[in-house]
């Protein structure tokens, strides 16, 4: 006989039931052991090619006999410290644990499960899609037109009197497409009034031409518009998680009143503030990634792929040969890249982050012996 207890079935909700979890990259200690490698080139997290600043390394050592605080609530220092280096009111800023935190909460405190709608296109950004599902939220895609630049009228007809928020990304990932900020404005003036327009930024210091991209500058013109931005990429933090947004200060109210208290740990805060102090490591990054954009799609293109033009610190192309085939060649040699077959679909199209030189050449020298070019 049975107890009850063993014959009670674990009740949870339909959407975690079913929820295929967020595929992150391989990591390097996984392709090591895998592959029996000592070194590892990883190219497929979009992180920085010159690591972690050394200012911010000294400031988390000189903070390390403070963790056993809680870093005081909300972050205001640095939300503060943000809103002066970005150009905002602080009460326009959301810090949280990566923007993926500041994601979850518009959702959350915008979207309402069973009613609402959130508008995106195919491919977007998987934590978009993620995050709307185990919200319970519905979630509308149109597909980006052939070329991966965006079609605005068929993301608009999407949209209704239910839709509580539209994504975009720009610069796009995994293309690297970035639609003109005139469009961005355009659409966001079309929306229905009370849906938000969520802009991720993520990639937008790699354009180097902020004024020509960016909603940041432009935010106190459109009160329906959030801007979100991260410390993962450009300033080099991707394992401390922090981001934040950008938005009017009512909806910014409503985030701080949600969020947990301590999301953004003390060593994250001050980690943040240290990188953008870093002029010197900031601006580096940004040539390093500009320069190796240039020479890989030089290289790319030469090697026979279609290279998509990008204003990130990323490329994606299309491979004369198999991505898959392509990426197990490459990972054998201690080299990994994001395939774009599953998730996004498409068989031969690669995405790969721009590393530094060194990082670059081992790439480019290997796609070539193994599409056997010399
Ligand atoms: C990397 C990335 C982010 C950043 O996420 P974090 O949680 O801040 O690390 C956000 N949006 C897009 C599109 C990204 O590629």
């Amino acid at each position: 006989m049975t107890s009850p207890r063993s014959r009670a079935t674990l009740q949870v909700r339909p959407e975690v039931m079913d929820f295929s979890p967020y595929s992150a990259g391989l990591s390097i200690q996984e392709i090591k052991e895998r592959y029996g490698l000592d070194t590892v080139v990883k190219l497929a997290s979009n992180e920085n090619p010159l690591g972690t600043s050394p200012l911010v390394q000294q400031v988390i050592r000189s903070h390390a006999d403070h963790v056993f605080r809680y870093a005081q609530s909300g972050n205001p220092r640095l939300a503060q410290k943000i809103a002066a280096f970005f150009g905002l009111q602080t009460e326009c800023v959301v810090t949280g644990n990566g923007s993926d935190e500041v994601i979850d909460l518009l959702i959350r405190a915008k979207a309402r499960p069973g009613i609402d709608n959130i508008v995106a296109f195919n491919p977007c950004f998987s934590m978009y899609t993620v995050l709307a599902r185990l919200c319970g939220v519905e979630l509308r895609q149109t597909p980006l037109n052939d070329d991966f630049s965006f079609n605005w009228d068929a993301l608009v007809s999407l949209t209704d009197d239910n839709t509580a928020i539209v994504f975009v990304t720009t610069p796009d990932n995994p293309s690297g497409y970035t639609p003109p900020v005139e469009e961005i404005m355009a659409l966001a003036k079309r929306l229905p009034e009370q849906c938000l327009l969520v802009v991720d930024e993520a990639y937008m210091d790699f354009t180097g031409n902020r004024d020509a991209h960016s909603m940041m500058p432009r935010l106190a013109d459109f009160p329906n518009v959030c801007v979100l931005r991260t410390f993962s990429k450009s300033f080099g933090l991707a394992g401390l998680r922090l981001g934040f947004g950008a938005m009017q200060p009512e909806l910014a109210g409503y985030l701080k009143r949600i969020r947990p208290p301590f999301s953004v740990n003390i060593l994250a805060e001050h980690a943040g503030m240290a990188a953008m102090d870093d002029t010197v490591f900031f601006n580096e990054t940004l040539r390093v990634t500009a320069e190796g954009r240039d020479y890989l799609n030089r290289e790319l293109a030469a090697l026979g792929c279609t290279v998509y033009p990008s204003k990130a610190n990323f490329i994606m192309f299309e491979a004369p040969i198999d991505g898959a085939e392509l990426h197990e060649q490459l990972l054998r040699r201690g080299i990994i890249l994001r395939p774009l077959n599953k998730g996004y679909g498409l068989p031969r199209h690669m995405r790969v982050t721009v590393g530094n030189a060194h990082e670059n050449k081992v790439f480019i020298n290997a796609f070539k012996e193994i599409l056997n070019v010399r």
